[in-house]
């Protein structure tokens, strides 16, 4: 078992300017360096000036995990050199030396595999991102670029206690933090580093090790379960494990030493003299907590009762915004809530794991329509919808009727048509006939060999239906 806490950066993606300018906050697909002014290049005598929003965001959030706002916020510098930090210090928060985060403690219920936990929030805290080093030939380049466009681009720090004992753990933690985050409407976590981890992990008998910077929360759990099996490997072998920074290489699956070593006490944190302390207020807080959109619990609540889904798949549902949003919108065209849940739970995630996607990639609520009206319809059965078309329109993005079309998929209408194979069927394997007068059952045997002569385009109901009726006129 491990012992895992994490510290997660989000941006503030909804924000139309930076933390401290008026810089845009949306720097992607900018030509490099162009979306800079004076006070995010941290040039001398630059002046920051707090962007409001960015603290009502934060407090949504704080309230969202149920944590305690700060009456008085202090920003302070953190000092370090590097190259993607222009002025020598990032402007963040800090707990000790008169300075104070925007939100402490809190927590977010998590559920895996049916087993519901807590994981406790340390602290939730404002900070500006830095800027972007760009290595042209990955970790191996012997020069790097930056692009200052993301620098000052505000960001929620989000601390946990060290209550995760899984890279599942973990991974569920993050997606709920997301959908949080995206109920909340203050961030678009699939926007590429819109939302980074660093992940604390240890096991017994080895020091904690730091794995900086994973990009989403599948790669969290790849990166957690390399480490834990290194560590127990090492320990294994009589090596010791030892405090340490590591980077998660995504293309080769591995974590690597980091270059350079980072102890908090070198940070040498002071307050930040160009931002006069921030006091929120008792009206602001009850404002913001009046203008709370429906959260992720609140929402699996109702989806009980209105749709009368169980409650394992309601949570489930919700625990992503995009499933969540998908699963409403298909269900009150559709009907039948609870078989667009238990296609949603059972067969989307069972493909989302085999193909190695994130929650909520590549749903899309138009075309899910289209496959249930289409199975409805009889135009295609219910296990080629599931097996054939649905893990296609993942892979590729296509239509479900194009799919169909492309792949030659039809259902058999004609119902004399699945008789004479039934009948086919029944004469030639005598002896499971008689096997399926005397036990249920064994009518599956049957039913499989008409399905294979149809390959598969005839509805298993009917042929059930069909067969039965046939033996006990036999
Ligand atoms: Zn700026």
């Amino acid at each position: 078992m491990a012992t895992i806490g994490l510290e997660v950066h989000v941006q503030l993606t909804s924000l139309k300017t930076k933390l401290f300018c008026s810089c845009p906050s949306d720097y992607r697909d900018k030509p490099p360096n162009t979306n800079v002014c004076p006070v995010c290049l941290g040039l001398p005598g630059a002046l920051p000036i707090l962007n409001e929003r960015a603290v009502e965001m934060a407090v949504s959030l704080c309230l969202a995990l149920k944590g305690k706002v700060s009456e008085k916020m202090v920003f302070a510098r953190k000092h370090y050199f590097y190259p993607d930090l222009p002025k020598g210090f990032q402007i963040s928060q800090f707990t000790k030396l008169g300075s104070s985060p925007i939100c402490t403690g809190g927590y977010i219920p998590i559920n895996v595999d049916g087993k519901e936990k807590v994981v406790r929030i340390r602290r939730v805290q404002l900070e500006e991102d830095p800027g972007r080093l760009v290595w042209p030939q990955g970790f191996a380049s012997r020069y790097v670029l930056v692009d200052y466009n993301r620098s000052g681009v505000a960001l929620l720090e989000i601390v946990t206690e060290p209550d995760m004992e899984s890279p599942r753990e973990a991974r569920a933690f993050l997606e709920k933090l997301r959908s949080v985050l995206e109920h909340l409407g203050i961030c678009d976590c699939s926007l590429e580093g819109a939302m980074r981890a660093d992940a604390n992990v240890s096991v017994p008998g080895g020091e904690r090790v730091e794995v900086k910077n994973i990009g989403s929360p599948k790669e969290v759990e790849k990166a957690l379960t390399f480490e834990i099996v290194r560590q127990t490997t090492l320990i294994k072998q009589g090596g010791k494990v030892e405090r340490e920074t590591r980077h998660w290489d995504s293309s080769k699956r591995v974590t690597i030493p980091s270059r350079s070593k980072e102890f908090e006490a070198d940070y040498r944190y002071m307050p930040e003299p160009n931002i006069p302390p921030y006091y929120v207020s008792e009206e602001m807080i009850e404002r913001i907590r009046m203008e709370l959109p429906e959260l992720p619990d609140e929402r699996a609540e109702r989806f009980v009762k209105e749709y009368k889904v169980s409650e394992y798949l309601a949570k489930v549902l919700t625990s992503s915004k995009k499933l969540a949003d998908t699963f409403e919108e298909v269900a009150k065209t559709v009907g039948d809530p609870i078989r667009v849940a238990n296609f949603l739970v059972v067969e989307y995630l069972r493909w989302v794991k085999e193909l190695g996607m994130d929650i909520g990639e590549g749903l899309n609520a138009g075309y899910l329509k289209e496959l249930f009206n289409m199975v409805d319809k009889g135009e295609i059965t219910w296990k080629q919808a599931k097996e054939i078309v649905f893990p296609e329109v993942l892979k590729t993005g296509k239509r479900p009727k194009a799919i169909a079309k492309e792949k030659g998929l039809r259902a058999i209408k004609d119902v004399s048509e699945i008789e004479k194979i039934v009948e086919k069927v029944i004469k030639s394997n005598p002896k499971a006939v008689e096997d399926a007068k005397r036990n249920e059952k064994a009518i599956n045997f049957l039913v499989g060999q008409v399905l294979k002569a149809t390959k598969g385009r005839a509805d298993p109901k009917l042929v059930r239906e069909m067969i039965k009726e046939k033996i006990s006129k036999s």
